[in-house]
């Protein structure tokens, strides 16, 4: 006769480790959620598996109540042996059970008000041809799209190798454990013998975000400019369009101070941009007192304190303005692209990797190739192809596609098509900001591309994003990459002849 008793933890992983290895057995991330409050290790292991075949993640703070949904679900579906149904409660009808369910609903709804919408991946074939295409929609590529896109006879594509930004990358505490997800690229350092001795395998994990957004979807979210000297050096190096007051223009286009307090500062007020796509603000920080006592022990040992750090050239200790607002990050994905998404002459692909730049004999860029679902096709550009794929994966594209130093090249079997030595050099950085890999400057025997972004020694072709800094600034470099974008974009507007957007006829 059958006898009802408790599962106990045994039955329980064992029975969980069943479903697991059954493929026929479709999970999501409920699912997973559910067995990792049940069975942590394999629970979190199915967890990372889906992530990878690109499903969106939940935020832990919402644990318990899927995991009390999905238990319900799996009861309803009949799906637990008889022992593990008798173990657990009948929440059919009643107060407790309807509660549950408008908290799930509660907070499914506030999901959605996190995120932003996207739409599908568009439907690009294999020959489509666009005036201008962007690889990378990071923090230069959503600027880029946006800015080219207001053209209006110009038909423009984004490609970008990640989705949708997950809601990891929304709520601030939370974008670390997007890290070694499919929302990273996982590079990690190689021995060099002189770095990171101390680690096992002498290597770091170097994150770059990879999604809409791209790394300002899984940044710090502290936003500084640099200061003036910064790009006096750029200009100094032979790189014209870049002095001092043209960038700090380019600044204020780009920004919208929120802060309501620093607002009431003139000189601040005065210093920032009120009315551009990226929002800044200050974290309304918890931990008040604390900050207060650390800011009080700078100023014992000689740092003076202040209100806006930008104001005073980065000297000095203060707060730090940050790319969020209403307790969520502002990525450029936010910013920059998702109110731009459905305009007519632009269209996104997505999870969509740009293997190689196509050049003809006379080194014209014609096009590019794309894996995108499964297969190789490859999409033309009339005019251009602009590359914003980020320090690491800039240079790396040019070199695939044999632009790069000839010897480098050969030693890797590539054939070589534009000699060109200075792409990625070196790499210049702080831990988490490498630079300068297709660096700006006249000289095409150690710079990438010139004053105008353009590659040397090839035509159609640009690089506009965080690699061409020939120096890195002296801050982190979200604000100066978003500068870059807003920049570059205005001197391909210029090359072709385009000044003022306010005028009819485009
Ligand atoms: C963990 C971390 C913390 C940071 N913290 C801060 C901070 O607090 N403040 C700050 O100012 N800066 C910070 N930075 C640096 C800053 O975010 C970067 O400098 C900036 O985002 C670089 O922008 P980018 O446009 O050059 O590249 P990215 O923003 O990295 O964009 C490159 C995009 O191209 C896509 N891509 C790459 N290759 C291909 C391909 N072949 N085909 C299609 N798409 C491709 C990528 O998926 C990505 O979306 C941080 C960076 C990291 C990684």
């Amino acid at each position: 006769m059958f006898q009802r008793r408790r599962a106990n933890n045994k039955e329980v992983t064992s029975f969980l480790q069943q479903i697991l290895l059954n493929d026929n057995i479709k999970m999501n991330t409920f699912d997973c959620l559910f067995l990792e409050g049940l069975c942590p290790s394999v629970g979190r292991q199915k967890l990372i598996e889906l992530r990878n075949k690109e499903f969106e993640a939940l935020i832990h703070v919402y644990y318990i109540h899927y995991i009390t949904i999905v238990k319900l679900n799996y009861l309803e579906n009949n799906c637990l042996p008889n022992y593990l149904k008798d173990s657990c409660p009948k929440p059919n009808t009643g107060d407790v059970f309807q509660d549950i369910i408008s908290t799930f609903q509660l907070l499914v709804t506030s999901t959605c008000l996190i995120t932003d919408k996207w739409e599908p991946s568009a439907d690009i074939k294999d020959g489509d041809t666009f005036n201008f295409i962007i690889v990378g929609a990071g923090s230069a590529g959503c600027v880029l799209a946006n800015r080219l896109s207001e053209v209006k006879s110009w038909k423009v594509l984004l490609i970008e190798a990640g989705g949708d930004p997950p809601l990891e990358s929304y709520i601030p505490p939370y974008d670390q454990r997007l890290f070694g997800t499919y929302s990273d690229w996982q590079y990690k350092t190689v021995p060099t013998g002189k770095t990171n001795c101390a680690n096992v395998g002498e290597s770091v994990k170097w994150p770059r975000g990879k999604m809409l957004g791209g790394s300002s979807g899984i940044n710090g979210m502290v936003y500084f400019r640099g200061v003036a000297n910064d790009f006096k050096q750029w200009f100094d190096l032979g790189n014209k369009e870049w002095c001092p007051d043209i960038v700090f223009k380019y600044y204020k286009k780009l920004e919208s101070l929120q802060d309501q307090k620093l607002l009431r500062n003139p000189e601040i007020r005065d210093l920032y941009g009120l009315d551009g796509p990226q929002v800044l603000n200050t974290f309304n920080r918890t931990d008040q007192e604390q900050v207060k006592n650390l800011l009080e022990s700078y100023s014992q040992i000689g740092l003076e304190i202040h209100e806006d750090l930008q104001l005073a050239n980065l000297l000095g200790a203060g707060l730090s303005r940050d790319t969020a607002y209403n307790g969520r990050r502002a990525s450029t994905a936010t910013t920059y692209l998702s109110q731009i998404q459905h305009r007519e002459n632009f269209k996104i692909m997505k999870n969509a990797f740009v293997v190689k730049i196509l050049l003809d004999d006379n080194s014209k860029v014609y096009g590019v190739v794309v894996k995108y679902k499964g297969e190789e096709i490859k999409v033309f550009a009339s005019e251009e192809v602009i590359i914003s794929a980020g320090s690491i994966n800039s240079p790396q594209l040019l070199m695939l596609s044999g632009i790069g130093e000839k010897k480098h090249l050969e030693s890797k079997n590539i054939d070589c098509k534009v000699d060109l030595p200075g792409v990625a050099p070196q790499i210049v950085t702080t831990i988490y900001h490498p630079v300068g890999t297709c660096s700006m400057g006249p000289d095409p025997s150690s710079a990438v591309v010139d004053s105008r972004l353009r590659v040397h020694h090839v035509k159609g072709l640009r690089v506009i994003d965080a690699s061409i800094m020939p120096n890195i600034t002296g801050c982190n470099t979200n604000g100066p990459t978003i500068m870059i974008g807003e920049r570059g974009s205005d001197l391909i507007k210029e090359d072709y002849g385009i000044k003022d957007m306010n005028k009819k006829g485009h």
